[in-house]
């Protein structure tokens, strides 16, 4: 079979979304395909999304870029992790980092054999066994051998799409500029059959990709795809985003910190620093959220303040007919551990590996669906986990998000890490062990048990094997070069050494 009757694919939306979508396809088939993509200027893009997880490094190696081509268009820094502050209470802090801590055994995690060292009076903290996390704090970064370090970027996301669409345009994809005014459906089967603009023209396909945000003009608009609301699990339904001259030396992290109706964000690039304040209409109104994210970020702003709304929650049904929805129009959790984008990977290639050939299969369209569901579903508890977990009570948001109800998978996930210091990652969850742990103990839930193997190590054992694993960490470390030094040597954009 030479000829493929499913091969004209049209993408409707022109963010992130729409670019990583068309970028993915055009290289991975080439012409085997006919890539189409419209978007409209008029109506422009969300204009956040800057920090991100380390599966995007993968993504762009599948996409053959450049890396450090990549982080000189994007401005792009180094990431290690996520510092957070004032979560568990105010003025205490913790970090997520990517990576791993200490080293586990096949039978139990590090965290078993760091619990049973403080009971013999190894008080060091956890946070020295980790590699990412202390080359974090301590502002270093370099490429390890054997991509020992793990890391992810921050970057301009709207840098990125205009990266991705060059990509995309010489792979042959062609974009079109025009607000889509109608979707038009088949009669007989109910698949759409073309999308018409405002300007009369009419673009047929075979398969559409929603990428149009929040809008969901195509899955929600014109298929009906119901969305289910999280927000009385994650609560936060608004956000001001506001960019500011850097003011210090790009620290390889970015910060989340709390406040008393939420949170907000600090992410360093080279020529700039985004930032931004996430918060519940509920217990704080616009003005006081702007007032207070200017009245605590560093630096002369450099764009007018972004109003954002939002809501918590999914789109069970993303692929419904011939139409997959891709990026905000397929469901949003809030920005709090950089997870967006990464949906967006994970539905772009999965979408691939299951394109239709003659016509689209139910069969693949409940596979797509239900992986998409289980990703949603992971990372909606690791999120809640940030609010339930906490000290705070210092307001009727935490005293809120500390006495709400939450899923039984998340209360099982933490109740058994509170008896047995044991957590199990399934079904390719996106958050490993490393990651949990790191959170749980960071939100203050501390195991009351470990693992018995660790007290088969003698004191001497136990002894070597911790001052090793730190030894290493702290020498590692020492030896890294300063992150902005790392990346203006690696990466350098030529406008940030201007700035
Ligand atoms: C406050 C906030 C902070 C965030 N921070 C992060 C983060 O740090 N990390 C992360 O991974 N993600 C983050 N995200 C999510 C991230 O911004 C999005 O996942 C990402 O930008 C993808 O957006 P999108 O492309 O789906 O939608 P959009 O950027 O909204 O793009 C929609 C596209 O559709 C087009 N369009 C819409 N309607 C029409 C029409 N009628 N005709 C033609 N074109 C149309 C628009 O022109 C645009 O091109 C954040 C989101 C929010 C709200």
């Amino acid at each position: 079979m030479t000829d493929w009757p499913l091969k004209r694919i049209v993408i409707a939306g022109g963010g992130t979304a729409g670019w990583m979508t068309a970028a993915a396809i055009a290289k991975t088939l080439g012409h085997a395909v006919e890539l189409t993509l419209i978007e409209s200027d008029l109506i422009g893009t969300i204009g956040v999304g800057e920090s991100t997880i380390p599966p995007l490094v993968t993504y762009n190696r599948l996409l053959g870029i450049n890396e450090a081509d990549f982080m000189r268009a994007t401005q792009a820094t180094f990431k290690l992790g996520i510092g957070f502050e004032n979560w568990k209470e105010i003025g205490h802090r913790y970090f997520h980092s990517f990576g791993s801590t200490g080293k586990d055994h096949w039978s139990a995690g590090f965290q078993h054999f760091w619990l049973n060292g403080l009971e013999r009076g190894h008080d060091e903290p956890y946070d020295d066994y980790c590699l990412e996390l202390s080359a974090a704090y301590a502002g270093k970064f370099a490429h390890l051998p054997d991509d020992r370090m793990n890391y992810a970027y921050q970057l301009d996301s709207t840098l990125y799409a205009k990266f991705l669409r060059a990509m995309a345009e010489g792979e042959g994809t062609k974009r079109i500029e025009g607000k889509i005014a109608e979707v038009e459906l088949e009669p007989t089967s109910g698949d759409i059959a073309a999308l018409k603009l405002e300007s009369g023209q009419r673009i047929e396909g075979d398969l559409f990709i929603d990428c149009t945000g929040f809008r969901a003009l195509l899955i929600d608009g014109t298929l009906g795809s119901q969305f289910e609301d999280w927000t009385h699990w994650l609560p936060n339904d608004s956000a001001i985003a506001i960019q500011t001259r850097s003011v210090r030396p790009a620290p390889p992290y970015t910060l989340a910190i709390a406040h008393d109706s939420g949170w907000r964000w600090r992410i360093p690039l080279q020529h700039r620093t985004g930032n931004g304040i996430v918060f519940c209409s509920r217990y704080m109104d616009k003005d006081a959220a702007l007032e207070r994210l200017l009245g605590e970020i560093e630096g002369d702003t450099l764009t007018q303040p972004n109003v954002l709304r939002f809501k918590a929650g999914v789109r069970p049904r993303q692929w419904v007919k011939n139409c997959v929805a891709v990026g905000l129009s397929s469901g949003f959790m809030e920005p709090l551990e950089s997870t967006s984008i990464h949906l967006i990977q994970r539905a772009v290639l999965r979408l691939i590996r299951m394109l239709p050939l003659a016509e689209v299969s139910e069969r693949d369209i409940l596979e797509f669906n239900d992986q998409m569901l289980q990703d949603y579903l992971q990372i909606r508890d690791f999120l809640i986990l940030h609010y339930k977990a906490t000290d705070r009570r210092d307001s009727e948001f935490w005293r809120y998000c500390a006495e709400m109800e939450v899923p039984d998978s998340l209360t099982q996930k933490i109740e058994l890490f509170r008896e047995t210091g044991r957590v199990f990652r399934r079904n390719e969850e996106l958050f490993a062990e490393n990651s949990w742990v790191q959170v749980m103990m960071g939100q203050g839930i501390m195991p009351r048990s470990y693992h018995p193997i660790a007290t088969k190590l003698s004191d001497v054992e136990m002894t070597k094997l911790l001052s090793t694993i730190r030894d290493n960490v702290a020498q590692t470390v020492a030896g890294l070069p300063d992150h902005p030094a790392y990346v203006a040597r690696y990466c350098g954009a030529a406008s940030a050494s201007a700035a």
